[in-house]
């Protein structure tokens, strides 16, 4: 049995304690600090590639497909609560934003709450 050392902090390692990730070993304490977990699909990922918040963390693949940020506030939002103020519009909006810039529509109708809700799988055919 080699000793494994933390390729983060430099800790020589117990087995049990070594944990391989994207080809180098980490202690426990590293790992938790320099990872964390996509909170759609459950894989693990450094933390300096975490595509979405540090409340929901997400890998590329499930932010690519699954996520967007809002066009006002630059908060995180599935795309099936993605508003968008009209069919030709492509900046999607938290639920907040939207009632607020459909509110600063002049010409926009009595809002109903999900007027303009278009789910991802729409957009990607359109
Ligand atoms: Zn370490
Ligand atoms: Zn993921
Ligand atoms: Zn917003």
């Amino acid at each position: 049995m080699r000793n494994e050392t933390c390729a983060e902090c430099g800790r020589v390692l117990l087995e049990e304690e070594a944990t391989e990730f994207e080809g180098r070993v980490y202690c426990p304490e590293c790992l938790d600090s320099l990872t964390t977990f996509c909170r759609y699909c459950g894989d693990r990922i450094f933390r300096d590639d975490n595509e979405g918040s540090s409340d929901t963390p997400l890998c590329y693949g499930c932010y690519e497909n699954y996520y967007t940020h809002c066009g006002r506030c630059g908060e995180l939002i599935h795309n099936d609560r993605a508003y968008y103020m009209d069919d030709l519009d492509d900046v999607p909006y938290c639920e907040h934003c939207y009632h607020i810039l459909y509110r600063a529509d002049p010409a926009g109708d009595i809002p109903h709450l999900y007027g303009s809700l278009r789910s991802a799988r729409n957009r990607e055919i359109g």
